[in-house]
């Protein structure tokens, strides 16, 4: 068997009781590596660039071995730019390739640059209409249950690439899961990491990475999840929060 630890962090209380949000990572690991895995995420939440927490959640469960879904991790590609503005046509005509309405990729954009603080999960946006899908609010739709399946093939295989930081292996799992959920055509996301600008957009098991998307020193990030019209937006959001997905690198 294996668990799934995830933490989640904020400051000025719990995050139910209107605390900001610091912090949140997870991961599915075994019964011996759960005790280091515990205090790992802690230290995390400890030392954010965010803030220091007053509020760290870690929750615990046992997943079945035959539960678990192994799923590939999409092609990286970077893309250099040198200014946000470009990252972000950049993005928008990407998500278009991914046969995204420019209506839907506009809206998104709208969405996320009217955020006057950090979403702590995903919007549902109709792929066609722009319409967002989510009756969530700020909480929007949190993805959970995903690793790495192999933690130190996929390390080396991502340094190799010049690509060993953390955001972009999270980044990457996660990606890789919202990829993989029926109904789902693409993803545009940006860091509440103030010192992080690089963002991407995901889409036919690829996943662009694009080295400018906000201003340096903005602590607001979001991510929009780009869903079929005929999708069943319950069987997604069940996927996303509970299935868990182990991915693997190649
Ligand atoms: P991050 O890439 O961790 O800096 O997160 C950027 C934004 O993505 C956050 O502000 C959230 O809106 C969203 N986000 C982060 N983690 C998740 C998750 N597990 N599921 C859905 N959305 C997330």
């Amino acid at each position: 068997m294996k668990y799934s630890i995830r933490m989640r962090a904020a400051q000025g209380g719990p995050h139910e009781r209107g605390g900001d949000h610091i912090s949140g990572a997870e991961r599915i690991v075994s019964e011996s590596n759960l005790p280091t895995m515990a205090e790992q995420l802690v230290q995390r939440a400890l030392h954010h660039s965010k803030g220091k927490a007053d509020f760290i959640n870690i929750t615990i469960d046992g997943l079945a071995d035959n539960a678990i879904h192994y799923i590939k991790a999409p092609n990286i590609i970077t893309h250099e730019v040198t200014t946000k503005e470009d990252g972000w046509c950049t993005a928008q005509a990407l998500l278009g390739q991914f046969g995204i309405a420019p209506q839907a990729v506009e809206r998104a954009f709208v969405e996320l640059c009217s955020l006057t603080q950090s979403m702590r999960g995903a919007m549902l946006i109709d792929a066609t209409t722009g319409e967002r899908l989510d009756n969530l609010g700020h909480r929007g739709v949190r993805v959970t249950h995903m690793d790495m399946d192999d933690e130190d093939g996929t390390i080396a295989t991502l340094r190799a690439r010049n690509l060993s930081n953390v955001h972009v292996r999270e980044a990457v799992v996660l990606s890789a899961k919202v990829l993989s959920a029926p109904g789902i055509v693409g993803e545009l996301c940006w860091s509440d990491d103030p010192d992080y600008q690089v963002g991407y957009v995901s889409g036919d098991n690829e996943y662009h990475r694009i080295t400018k998307m906000k201003d340096l020193g903005s602590p607001i990030g979001g991510r929009v999840f780009f869903v079929k019209s005929v999708a069943d937006m319950h069987a997604i959001i069940e996927y996303l929060q509970h299935t868990p997905v182990l991915v693997r690198f190649e």
